[in-house]
């Protein structure tokens, strides 16, 4: 049986700076969007300045010779200018991706080979990686630039850069004020291009490795991008005294913009309803805190860690958090424990919640969450479906419905944000997906949950995950990958990766088969390892060498048997 939502929301057929800007000429407003939280009296971005900045950006890219459908990578951790230059990728009509600013060079070069980016935008801090993993591919350092700098908002975007010698390349890669169109009377006269079909445009690769496999290119479309903001501000509308909690809501951006959930949030939703956002480099549990007093930050858009850390670090009585409303959290399971202890941190009459939602990057971001006028009555579970969204829990075979409430199964979904699919990975894209017999495409998630009810409204709980993803700090681990990297060595004969949670942390805990003559030790494998995984995919869940990895007659590693062992071993009970 089909769990339709209970809304439906109108949504605009217009590309996603369109939605975000309203237009691309005329009066915008001039107050302070993105902010500098340690300076915010000179370091800022007005939403004027986001979109003219945003249109250099395009009219640099195309003096690049980018065109419509080519693919920018950026490799960053936030910064005030992160959201511009995303928007620029767009007004170019190419695409945006963007790469875990904590990649080590061998996974850059994937993510650059598998999209194919022309442009490689990165963080100076990184520029070594960067020149590595451009060399393994082939990409010329001319077509890499550096992002970020010093520069006020002000200098950046009405500074006619750059300055002769003073340029910031190094290298052979230039720095990415370069790239900026000088021609501001130009870029301001200048119609960004409008995607002729936004169904069919694709604006994002965002990648996820889904319910199987290695990463993969999320391929989202400027319609799937506008219903999950359209989506997202239709429910926040259903608040009560919602005009005077928009008129007092500040966004503090510390999740990543090159993810979905950050992007979102931080890129199109907040700007989009001109919600000042005070953008910090990365996490910084002390300085969140800190923030949260200093501009009276009344809403955070968080991750599990950070909920529990609020929870548990006994440092956060020493601060103000008397601004607080609302904790939204999603990315990995959040316990209705901890959900509780934090609610219970403040006083009754501040009334702050915790607000669990659920998403996929397959479905641009959000999928599930709360009616805020439910919320505080019974906020356990992942919410219900967003507008315009459908569901259906199946059992495990994948053809028979489970139309009883309280009975877990997978959850499929499908809904106006569904992926157009994987790029350039059609079989991928058929595995993930199933199209029902009135055409409606399904995301078979991979993760199991149940409702409360079978009727509109039903509110949605999450329990277990059936497919192979580990989630590190709300970070995607896949175990493929690792798997692919640990054969790499030539003594590794065998092998298979699990989550364990251990003290709530979901960990990768791997099992490796030795070649009989190998005398490798687990500190050289996970020194070796070290070198070729970012920091989240390392294995902190143990490294166990085995005689055996138990797979099925047809070679599947036995993932669930693993996961029983790993628990047994070293996991949480
Ligand atoms: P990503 O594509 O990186 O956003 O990861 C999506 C996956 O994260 C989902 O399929 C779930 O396995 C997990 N996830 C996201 N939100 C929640 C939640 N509230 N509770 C449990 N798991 C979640």
């Amino acid at each position: 049986m089909v769990l339709e939502s209970r809304w439906k929301a109108p949504i605009p057929k217009c590309s996603l700076q369109q939605w975000v800007f309203g237009s691309s000429q005329g009066p915008i407003s001039d107050k302070k969007l993105y902010i500098d939280p340690e300076r915010p009296d000179t370091h800022f971005l007005t939403k004027a300045d986001y979109r003219l900045l945003a249109k250099r950006v395009a009219l640099g890219l195309q003096a690049e010779g980018i065109k419509p459908g080519d693919r920018v990578l950026v490799f960053s951790g936030n910064n005030l200018y992160f959201p511009s230059f995303f928007m620029g990728v767009l007004m170019s009509g190419a695409i945006f991706t963007g790469a875990n600013p904590t990649y080590v060079a061998r996974e850059l070069a994937y993510q650059l080979q598998d999209s194919g980016a022309s442009i490689l935008l990165v963080a100076e801090a990184a520029l070594e990686t960067a020149f590595e993993a451009a060399a393994q591919i082939g990409l010329p350092r001319d077509r890499i630039f550096i992002f970020g700098g010093d520069s006020t908002g002000a200098e950046v975007t009405r500074v006619q850069t750059p300055k002769p010698g003073k340029s910031g390349g190094k290298n052979g890669a230039r720095h990415w004020t370069e790239l900026l169109s000088g021609n501001l009377s130009k870029a301001q006269t200048w119609d960004w291009i409008e995607p002729a079909d936004p169904a069919t445009t694709t604006c994002c690769l965002n990648y996820s490795s889904g319910t199987t496999g290695v990463p993969k290119g999320v391929e989202i479309s400027h319609s799937s991008y506008v219903a999950n903001g359209v989506q997202v501000t239709y429910i926040t509308a259903l608040q009560e005294d919602h005009e005077a909690k928009m008129a007092r809501t500040r966004g503090l951006a510390f999740l990543p913009m090159y993810h979905a959930f950050g992007q979102t949030y931080f890129v199109a939703n907040f700007p989009q309803q001109d919600i000042p956002v005070y953008v910090m480099p990365g996490f910084d549990f002390i300085k969140m805190l800190e923030y949260i007093g200093k501009y009276k930050i009344n809403s955070l858009t968080a991750v599990p860690p950070i909920v529990v850390a609020l929870a548990k670090h006994p440092i956060v009585k020493n601060y103000d958090l008397s601004s607080l409303e609302l904790i939204g959290c999603g990315a990995a399971p959040l316990s209705q424990e901890i959900s509780e202890e934090v609610e219970k941190l403040f006083p009754k009459e501040q009334q702050v919640m915790v607000r669990q939602g659920w998403g996929m990057t397959e479905v641009t971001c959000t999928c599930m969450s709360w009616d805020p006028l439910l919320l505080g009555t019974n906020n356990k579970g992942v919410g219900e479906l967003m507008p315009n969204c459908s569901a259906r829990i199946m059992e495990l075979d994948g053809k028979t419905e489970i139309t009883k409430a309280n009975t877990p199964g997978e959850v499929w979904v499908t809904g106006p944000t569904l992926m157009k699919g994987y790029w350039k990975k059609p079989d991928a894209t058929r595995d993930t997906t199933v199209v029902g017999p009135d055409g409606t495409r399904w995301l078979k998630t991979g993760d199991i949950g149940y409702v409360d009810k079978y009727e509109p409204g039903a509110i949605f709980h999450i329990v277990d995950r059936l497919k192979e993803l580990i989630k590190v700090k709300g970070n995607q681990v896949a175990p493929a990958e690792l798997e692919a990297v640990l054969l790499e060595r030539p003594d590794i004969v065998d092998a298979a990766v699990v989550g364990v949670t251990i003290q709530g942390e979901e960990l990768p805990r791997a099992y490796i088969v030795m070649a009989d003559d190998s005398k490798a030790t687990e500190k050289e494998i996970a020194e070796w390892m070290a070198k070729r995984v970012a920091k989240h995919k390392q294995l902190r869940g143990g490294l166990v060498f085995t005689n055996e990895v138990p797979k099925n007659p047809s070679g599947k590693i036995l993932r669930k048997l693993l996961r029983d062992r790993a628990a047994k071993e070293v996991g949480d009970s």
